[in-house]
């Protein structure tokens, strides 16, 4: 692992061959732009900035995590904070609840003008989509609840699994999004990605991956998933003294 942030964001700014070409393919196809667009669709409205929703590693696209380093190529000391953000989140994912990497500590969001599609439209989910998606996440979370039982003997708190934020209804917003653009929101920016897999930038494991897990997944040294099981492992039996 290199543990040395400064060096990991230098690194990821002036040598990282992977990221460059990618965003060079990406400015080649008018990738972001198109991207912008689709974000383009979806009004600000009013949001009292509490923050509320920025409580985990939100699902991104490879396209929008893409953006993401574009945009933080140009700021190497934020890239660092984010880096160690980043790890700090993901070495606590498995037995704390946690806010979002991104978030500072003034509720706002680090990389705002490029943040992913989830939080642009957290406001304008109904009560019901919303707990349709809370619904869908305790399915994953059983799911991820029983594979690192069954691989690693770690049984993650219930209450990191349940953890559910409520319904916002504090953003005001006359222009909301329906459903329907949602899906084809999601469905286009999906079809942008698939360029992306075909052209063997990513692999079929890097699908429908968080903001955290892509920062780790691309440039973080692989011993650290076991490193977190160990140190995940010794906290639980901590807490349970
Ligand atoms: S969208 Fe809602 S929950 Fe999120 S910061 Fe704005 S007011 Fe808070
Ligand atoms: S990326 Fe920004 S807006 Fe999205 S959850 Fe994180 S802090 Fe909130």
């Amino acid at each position: 692992m290199n543990t040395n942030k400064a060096a990991l964001a230098e690194y990821i700014i002036n040598e990282d061959e992977l990221m460059e070409d990618a965003i060079d393919f990406s400015n080649e196809n008018g990738d972001f732009n198109k991207l912008n667009n689709y974000y383009d669709n979806i009004s600000s409205g009013k949001c009292n900035g509490c923050g509320k929703c920025c409580y985990e590693s939100v699902q991104t696209n490879f396209i929008e995590f893409l953006n993401i380093i574009n945009f933080l190529k140009n700021d190497p000391s934020l890239l660092e904070d984010i880096l160690n953000q980043v790890e700090h989140y993901y070495m606590h994912d498995l037995f704390q609840n946690n806010t979002c990497p991104m978030l500072d500590n003034n509720n706002r969001c680090k990389i705002y003008s490029v943040r992913p599609l989830v939080c642009r439209l957290f406001g304008h989910y109904s009560q019901e989509d919303h707990e349709k998606n809370y619904l869908e996440t305790l399915e994953n979370n059983k799911v991820i609840k029983d594979y690192y039982i069954d691989n690693y003997d770690l049984d993650i708190p219930d209450e990191r699994l349940l953890k559910k934020v409520e319904h916002c209804s504090d953003y005001e917003n006359n222009m909301k999004v329906s459903t329907e653009l949602m899906t084809q929101i999601k469905d286009d920016i999906l079809m942008i990605d698939s360029k992306y897999f075909a052209e063997g930038f990513i692999d079929e494991n890097a699908y429908n991956m968080g903001l955290v897990e892509w920062f780790i997944y691309l440039f973080f040294d692989e011993s650290l998933a076991e490193k977190r099981i160990n140190f995940s492992k010794l906290k639980l039996s901590e807490n349970l003294k």
